[in-house]
């Protein structure tokens, strides 16, 4: 068993810090937060008030943080900290860019480090059945694959660093094509006189199928578990979509990589955010295409 420094226990963190406790793991827990920092501590973890504090002795990190900003400071932090016999890895959803260059600084001391944003959301932290899409060398994502394997069920290796957050804001961009697409077409079926029902029967088996329609149905009715039957509560919220959205666009500049719907998707959840109903599911963008927002 592995003595770990958790940083960053919020709503995913701390399901995912509580398997590894569960799992036998000693799991030093640090958070500027006190409501986090009094989970961790239900959890079993022990908390300390500094992160220097909480790297100093263990043999790996695990960062669950908001944005690139903070990874970049915490990164820092840690990499000052440590010595090169301890791995990190980075569970938050950040930029290619800001990703690639800590493991690069992470590189200059030969500490080994790996992205690995997650899916699967609250609800896959807490039953430790998260997917994780990890960047980083071979020898590094074979080292954190064991205490992946205790909070996820499915584990890729997608590539060299930054790879992993590649992977993320690229599946999430497409979901957020794909939640747009499919609340047009309930909507447009629905004015002509086509009930969601009955929609769904025939689109569901036919060309237009998609995730976004058959697990998590924006229109109310066909999918009983969607959060579209219960007021769109999240779920995964629609800020949520937008920061990953923003990701990819940003990143899309960057490559120089043309995404007029991935842009255009952008631009509509940015609308839900700007009426401030962006604390719905993502799939509320519904109420945004029904004129019922
Ligand atoms: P959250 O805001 O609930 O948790 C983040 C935690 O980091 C908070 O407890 C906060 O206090 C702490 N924190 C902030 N600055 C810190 C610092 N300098 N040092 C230590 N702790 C600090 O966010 P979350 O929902 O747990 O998401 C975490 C990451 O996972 C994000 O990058 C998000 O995009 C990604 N993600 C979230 C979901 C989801 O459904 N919530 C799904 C997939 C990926």
């Amino acid at each position: 068993m592995s003595k770990i420094a958790f940083i960053g226990l919020g709503n995913m963190g701390i399901g995912m810090a509580t398997n590894l406790v569960k799992a036998g793991h000693e799991v030093i827990a640090f958070d500027v937060s006190d409501k986090a920092k009094d989970a961790a501590s239900s959890a079993g973890c022990t908390v300390v008030s500094e992160i220097k504090e909480a790297v100093k002795t263990v043999e790996v990190v695990i960062m669950m943080l908001p944005n690139g900003k903070i990874v970049r400071g915490v990164c820092a932090e840690i990499i000052a900290e440590i010595s090169s016999k301890t791995l990190v890895i980075d569970c938050s959803t950040i930029d290619v860019a800001t990703a690639r260059e800590m493991v690069a600084a992470a590189a200059l001391k030969n500490i080994d480090m790996i992205d690995a944003p997650v899916s699967g959301g609250v609800g896959g932290a807490a039953a430790g059945t998260l997917t994780f899409m990890c960047g980083g060398s071979e020898e590094a994502y074979s080292r954190a694959e064991v205490y992946l394997r205790v909070m996820g069920k499915n584990i890729f290796h997608a590539g060299d660093a930054g790879n992993g957050q590649v992977a993320k804001i690229c599946n999430n961009m497409l979901l957020g094509i794909h939640m747009i697409g499919t609340c047009e077409a309930f909507n447009l079926a629905e004015k002509l006189g086509l009930d969601a029902q009955k929609f769904y029967d025939i689109s569901s088996t036919a060309s237009g199928q998609n995730w976004s329609m058959t697990s998590y149905c924006p229109a109310p009715g066909p999918v009983e578990s969607a959060p579209s039957n219960k007021n769109y509560e999240p779920g995964f919220t629609a800020a949520m979509m937008l920061k990953d959205l923003r990701l990819a666009q940003d990143a899309a500049t960057s490559a120089r990589a043309s995404t007029p719907l991935g842009s255009q998707s952008e631009a509509m959840y940015s609308l839900m955010e700007s009426a401030k109903k962006d604390s719905l599911d993502f799939s509320g963008i519904m109420k945004l295409i029904n004129g019922s927002l």
